[in-house]
């Protein structure tokens, strides 16, 4: 059986509590996961204190910035293990994980690396009365040693979209991925030592969240900064035991994001569009569209080519060219997924499609599989509208006016997301600023270039990442004020 181990200082560290991992497309157990308990965590984090004044601590920005090409290179080279790992772990479709999640991942460590070495520092002059200035120069320095905790959705790219910019600045890192999703995190610490890292400048360690890993992180008073994608309850529990330290956070949280159609949008573009915005990686994504506006002459076509669509998505194995949609990542989640399909009915939706579990006479009737779902008919505070559900499931509404579905899709607590459909250039810029989110798109999804600001308000978040963003993070800036006389005094 497959084992994936902690990481600490350089070195392999097994446990003795042991959890499993398990294949969702069919509940099959791919791989033994060795829990990290409170000493392997302690020890983590000192060996990353400790990498801060060794080898790691003295390389300069240039060397830095070369071995993060070397960790991208190594991911390339092992390209089909990461594969491999992460379709075991998630059950999400080869292609999805052959374009995005893993070149992501080695992406990640480039556009860092870039960013790192060309950097500009605030600089500012400043005039004084009698002749003499003052020249402020801001010096960036590493936080220390960063907590990293991360989701099972995208397991390589949101760990390392955390990690890659942490260790441009300079940091050591602790990281924890998802208990689902350990695989891509475990090959990854073979790539650090693979390309030497030196040791304590990255650490892994894996667990589950209270009272396990991701506690130990959090409440660590030696942890300089935590980072963390996941849940926004978790980040409210993240952000009490971040509380006693003062220390900062950066979140990426739930998302209940908004699609907008109106009935002038591009016909040949939105369905594709939409159709990714809202079952993309089975609706795990946090930006996937789980409430969908559509302009009421355009309602009733909208929706009737929807549901045809989402009927004709084939539910199946991930290495199959033709599946449009693999299963839910894990058991619980898949029963959290279908108790909002109970809500839903609950609450008076009318289901469109969808709303069950798929039948297969297979061994995928032993996986976590719902069907993709679209509801109508709710009124705007259900919770079916209100509340994240993060799977294949979206709801359904017409609207009238742009000012009316503006104030609809800013009218929840999240603030994460947007994509906006329309071929009028000003309506499109008007309605995608309006948006009281992080990320706006018109008509596209999920396009990011990673030099932008990333995140969300409310629920969603706090601060942004991306490009600059992240070097703010990940730094402690020390401003330099020098004044300058005009002449030496005698
Ligand atoms: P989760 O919050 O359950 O878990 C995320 C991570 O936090 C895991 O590693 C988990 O072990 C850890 N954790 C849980 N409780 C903890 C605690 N008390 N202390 C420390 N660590 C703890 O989230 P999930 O179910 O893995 O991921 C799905 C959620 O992530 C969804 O809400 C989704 O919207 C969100 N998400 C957000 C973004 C974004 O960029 N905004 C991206 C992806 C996913």
């Amino acid at each position: 059986m497959r084992q994936f181990r902690n990481y600490v200082n350089g070195q392999w560290v097994s446990s003795d509590r042991v959890f499993q991992d398990i294949d969702p497309v069919d509940g099959s157990l791919f791989a033994e996961v060795h829990e990290a308990d409170r000493a392997t965590v302690n020890a983590a984090i000192e060996a990353g204190r400790r990498s801060l004044s060794g080898p790691w601590g003295s390389m300069t920005v240039n060397d830095r910035a070369s071995l993060l090409y070397e960790i991208a290179n190594e991911i390339d080279r092992r390209f089909e293990d990461f594969l491999a790992v992460e379709i075991a772990d998630t059950g999400k479709t080869r292609s999805m994980a052959a374009t995005t999640d893993i070149p992501r991942g080695a992406a990640n460590f480039r556009v860092f690396a870039d960013i790192i070495k060309t950097a500009p520092i605030d600089a500012f002059r400043m005039d004084l009365a009698g002749g003499a200035h003052a020249l402020n120069f801001a010096v960036r320095k590493p936080l220390g040693v960063v907590g990293v905790i991360s989701p099972w959705n995208l397991p390589l790219l949101l760990l390392t979209w955390k990690i890659a910019p942490a260790m441009a600045c300079g940091n050591a890192v602790v990281a924890k991925p998802s208990e689902e999703t350990p695989g891509t995190a475990t090959l990854l610490a073979e790539v650090m030592d693979t390309v030497g890292v030196p040791a304590g400048a990255f650490n892994l360690v894996h667990g589950f969240g209270p009272n396990s890993a991701g506690e130990f992180i959090t409440t660590h008073p030696d942890i300089d900064a935590i980072t963390f994608t996941g849940e926004s309850r978790t980040g409210s529990a993240i952000m009490r035991a971040a509380a006693e330290h003062v220390k900062p956070v950066s979140f990426e949280l739930g998302g209940k994001n908004a699609g907008i159609i109106f009935a002038d949008c591009d016909k040949s573009k939105v369905y594709d569009g939409m159709m990714n915005a809202i079952f993309l990686n089975s609706g795990q994504v946090c930006l996937n569209s789980e409430r969908v506006y559509v302009e009421r002459s355009f309602y009733d076509e909208f929706v009737n080519e929807l549901v045809k669509r989402v009927k004709a998505l084939k539910l199946g194995r991930p290495a199959d060219p033709d599946t449009g949609m693999g299963p839910m990542v894990s058991r619980e989640h898949r029963d959290k997924v279908l108790s909002y399909f109970q809500l839903a009915r609950e609450e008076g939706a009318q289901i469109l499609t969808g709303g069950g579990c798929p039948k297969f006479g297979d061994s995928r009737d032993n996986g976590f599989w719902v069907e993709p779902t679209v509801i109508a008919g709710l009124p705007e505070h259900a919770r079916c509208v209100k509340e994240e559900v993060f799977g294949p499931i979206c709801h359904v509404t017409p609207f009238d006016t742009e000012e009316e579905v503006i104030a609809k899709a800013n009218d929840t607590r999240y603030g994460l997301a947007a994509t906006i459909w329309t071929t009028n250039l000003s309506r499109g810029h008007r309605v995608a600023e309006r948006m009281r989110v992080g990320l706006s798109w018109v008509n596209t999804w999920y396009l990011r270039d990673l030099r932008t600001p990333f995140g969300g308000g409310g629920y969603s978040g706090i601060g942004r990442e991306g490009g600059m963003h992240s070097l703010n993070f990940y730094s402690e800036i020390t401003n330099v004020c020098v004044r300058v006389d005009q002449e030496d005094k005698k």
